[in-house]
């Protein structure tokens, strides 16, 4: 395993910059925000840990690229950013969530809240659930995994026709896997960030998934014919656990903030450092290192304190069950609430 710990000085430019309007931007933060956003500068902080490198089959060995600052991230032109009028998340449910229809609503509700706190002062909405049958896009069954899967770009192509005037974006969520051209075996999503829009499959994080046994692969490899969507009635979704939530906010606010132009991020562990693999993702933490929060909070314009807040009490909010409805598994986010009060704390003092 290899640590990449850059020097104290190469991470202060990157949060602060060397430019001056940007210097004195950043000198608008409290005197507690910046003791918090200038911690994990530290060696050894207690917040924010060194980007760790596993294999060479990890993200940044396979993909070398310049590393994203904050500074190069403002002054980047085709950035989006929300604005008067265009200020709400759109949530596109495709197919079922869990078995049967409360059960994907009671999940993408949970999303849809965590979503909400995370990009705390954007509202964050659900359009109704649609069938696959009513995107009318193109499926097919995988050479090796014997799963279905359904064409990432014609559901872009769908999300566009339903994307509200008021939107910053729209993203669309489904628990069956993509692909996003015949020669590809899969893909986790796909973006088109001009356009504010992508589309993101969480059916790899079902821990059977690479399994022989995996209950999604068709038992028959008979021809499907290409109108006929009875084959998704029915099929399988993962079960709801803890993990699973863990891992579906992780990949929905990590795909939202490219939306932002948040690029993979080098500096910290953070989670929007890349990935390639589920052990990769499942390595990266649930929140920002303090150069992509300087990103977000600039787009956003949220309080860190009062973002951080809402997320711990999404978290608490959890456990609870209310009549007809079951209990938010929250156990898989105990070492981020624990995280999460020590941030406040920090920005309390
Ligand atoms: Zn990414
Ligand atoms: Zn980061």
């Amino acid at each position: 395993m290899q640590v990449i710990e850059h020097p104290v000085e190469t991470l202060r430019t990157a949060l602060v910059s060397s430019r001056k309007d940007l210097i004195e931007q950043y000198k608008q933060y409290s005197k507690e925000e910046r003791k918090l956003l200038e911690d994990g500068l530290q060696p050894g902080s207690a917040l924010f840990n060194p980007v760790t490198v596993h294999s060479d089959s990890d993200w940044i060995p396979s993909h070398p690229e310049a590393p994203q600052d904050f500074q190069s991230f403002f002054s980047n032109p085709h950035r989006r950013s929300p604005s008067k009028g265009h200020k709400t998340i759109y949530m596109q449910t495709i197919g079922s969530f869990g078995e049967g229809e409360d059960i994907t609503e009671q999940y993408v509700e949970w999303l849809r809240q965590y979503c909400q706190a995370f990009y705390h002062g954007l509202a964050v909405k659900l359009l109704p659930t649609v069938t696959v049958a009513s995107t009318g896009c193109t499926f097919r069954v995988n050479n090796n995994t014997y799963n279905l899967q359904l064409h990432a770009g014609d559901l872009l192509n769908f999300l566009k026709k339903k994307k509200p005037k008021d939107a910053f974006c729209i993203v669309g969520i489904t628990m069956i896997d993509l692909y996003p051209r015949d020669s590809w075996n899969f893909v986790f999503g796909q973006a088109s960030l001009n356009e504010g829009m992508g589309v993101f499959s969480f059916a790899r994080y079902d821990d059977n998934f690479y399994s022989r046994s995996y209950p999604g692969r068709l038992k028959s490899t008979k021809k499907l014919h290409p109108d006929d969507y009875t084959v998704f009635q029915n099929y399988y979704t993962p079960p709801i656990t803890s993990t699973l939530l863990f891992r579906s906010c992780k990949t929905l606010t990590h795909e939202i903030g490219h939306i932002f132009g948040i690029k993979h991020c080098q500096w910290l562990q953070c989670v929007m450092q890349g990935s390639n693999h589920l052990e990769e993702s499942d390595r990266r933490p649930p929140d920002l290192c303090p150069v992509c929060l300087r990103k977000l909070q600039t787009a956003v314009g949220f309080k860190i304190s009062d973002r951080y807040e809402a997320l711990l009490g999404w978290i608490e909010d959890g456990g609870r069950s209310s009549e007809g409805h079951s209990a938010k598994p929250t156990e898989a986010f105990l070492e981020y609430k624990q995280w999460l009060c020590k941030c406040i704390s920090m920005l309390e003092a």
